[in-house]
């Protein structure tokens, strides 16, 4: 068997190991088999890949050179995701799959100027420039996704304003740069690009119009709908590795980007329609979302509890629910939250978790976190399966969230995140909130449930506050 057929027959092996990895990771019993299918799967990948480099022809001079060079670049890349992937913090999981978007965006980008320099290897005459075509469009989709990731990173890790960038004609400018683009790689498939000064100043200004499109884009959309952006740029990035797989000839890549680009897409059209939001609008960069009037409304004052009286009314309930959010993972308060739960299940109360669908900043954060504390699974409830039983529960603990169980985004048309389902907590007898300010939740929305008449905060640190309860339930 020659290195082609051995290459081929691997290539099928992983993209197996590809799909069975992604069907594994759509239930939480098989999720760590469709880790190990993946992790397999990369393996065959990657060891096919150098195996079939090494065996090229044209490279026999300088072989040693080329192993050595793809060797040190796979031990530097390991290094570096090992060491990121060990210290990173449970918080800052989104904006590292953010960093490692904008890293796949960035070879597409590579790969595609790398394509125009060397220019097209194809010897069978073709009536369009395939190969041109192939350069423009993998460096547009890469450098969206690159620059896309930035910002989504930044937004993620706060160092920039959750607040969507409201542009003048945004809209315009949206569709203005993809109507430009395709002109513009309309020409440069026309032209004749070998050693061609027009052609290379002409990619230039494809990759910056795409670059300031993917900052544009991301900016624009406010924070209640990052979680969609977050899995639309994993689809980007599936999109990017395909176009490089084009260039490349490498099938894997294709079917591969194919497969993260395709699911990316499916996960961000569910998310919408979880969130009761365009799917359109969202990927076309907030498109038809304009901005509503400053929230200077007087909600008049809210109420103070300690943490003595909190754990009085809850002593004296008979069913709790817990919604945690993102404090409480910043806090790392799923430890004692678990005391807690397993103190007054002691006592003989009821409590259960409602976990909203975009609580914290992963989907499933909650989940993972509760899981880790070992909080049983079957009182931890989705939105759906818990909002209609608020009416009938004596208190509600708010743990680190906020635009989760904000009552405007139901009842406040001109809101930010009007119309995305939240739990609806307010209902309930009490409410206490844990939380260290009045601040607002991420997507910057101030929130009329602190000001309810049946709501109470518990000011400071979520984890020092579930402690002090713990400790007066004594
Ligand atoms: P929010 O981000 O709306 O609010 C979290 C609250 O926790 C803040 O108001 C903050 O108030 C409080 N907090 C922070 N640290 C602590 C602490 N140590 N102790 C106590 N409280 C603390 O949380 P939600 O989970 O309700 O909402 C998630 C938001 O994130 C949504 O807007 C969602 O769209 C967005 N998002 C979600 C993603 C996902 O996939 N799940 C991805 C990207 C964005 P204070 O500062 O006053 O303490």
């Amino acid at each position: 068997m020659d290195m082609n057929s051995i290459t081929g027959a691997a290539y099928i092996v992983a993209a197996l190991l590809f799909i069975l990895s992604l069907a594994g990771l759509s239930k939480h019993e098989s999720a760590k088999n469709g880790l190990t299918f993946g992790i397999v799967g990369m393996a065959v990948a990657l060891v096919a890949t150098v195996a079939s480099t090494i065996d090229v022809s044209e490279y026999v001079d300088g072989r040693a050179l080329v192993i050595v060079l793809m060797l040190a670049a796979i031990a530097v890349g390991a290094a570096i995701g090992i060491w990121r992937a060990k210290i990173v913090e449970m918080t800052g999981m989104p904006e590292l799959i953010a960093m490692l978007h904008s890293f796949v965006g960035l070879a597409a980008v590579a790969i595609g100027w790398n394509g125009h320099i060397l220019g097209s290897h194809d010897s069978m005459p073709s009536l369009i420039n395939i190969h041109e075509a192939e350069v423009a469009i993998g460096i547009f989709i890469g450098a969206v996704t690159f620059t896309g990731s930035i910002v989504a990173n930044l937004k993620l890790s706060a160092k920039m304003k959750s607040a969507p960038l409201m542009l003048p004609g945004k809209n315009f400018i949206n569709i203005g740069s993809l109507v430009l683009f395709a002109v513009l790689t309309a020409v440069y498939v026309a032209m004749d690009t070998h050693d061609s000064t027009g052609a290379t100043l002409l990619l230039a200004v494809i990759t910056l119009l795409a670059l300031a499109l993917g900052w544009h884009l991301v900016a624009s959309i406010g924070g209640g709908d990052m979680p969609v952006v977050v899995s639309m740029l994993n689809s980007y990035s599936g999109w990017a590795a395909a176009a490089s797989g084009f260039l490349l000839g490498n099938d894997l890549l294709i079917v591969t980007g194919a497969l993260v680009g395709s699911s990316g897409a499916y996960l961000s059209y569910i998310m919408c329609k979880a969130m009761n939001r365009s799917f359109i609008s969202v990927i076309a960069g907030g498109f038809g979302i304009e901005a509503g009037p400053a929230d200077d409304k007087d909600y008049g004052e809210h109420r103070e509890i300690q943490a003595e009286a909190a754990a009085e009314l809850l002593a004296g309930a008979s069913s709790v629910v817990i919604t945690p959010g993102y404090g409480m993972a910043v806090a790392q308060a799923q430890y004692p939250v678990a005391d807690l739960t397993a103190k007054l299940r002691a006592k003989g109360v009821d409590v259960r978790f409602g976990i909203h669908p975009v609580a914290g900043r992963l989907p499933g954060h909650m989940n993972v976190l509760l899981a880790e504390a070992k909080v049983p699974y079957d009182i931890v409830l989705e939105m759906d399966e818990i909002n209609d039983d608020f009416p009938e529960t004596d208190v509600v603990l708010v743990i680190g969230a906020n635009d989760t169980v904000n009552p405007a985004a139901s009842e406040d048309p001109t809101s930010p995140i009007a119309g995305m389902p939240v739990l609806e907590v307010w209902n309930a007898k009490d409410v206490i909130v844990f939380k260290r300010s009045m601040a607002a939740g991420y997507a910057g929305v101030q929130n009329p449930l602190f000001f309810r008449d049946n709501s109470q905060m518990l000011f400071g640190d979520a984890k020092d506050r579930v402690e002090d309860i713990v400790r007066a339930l004594d």
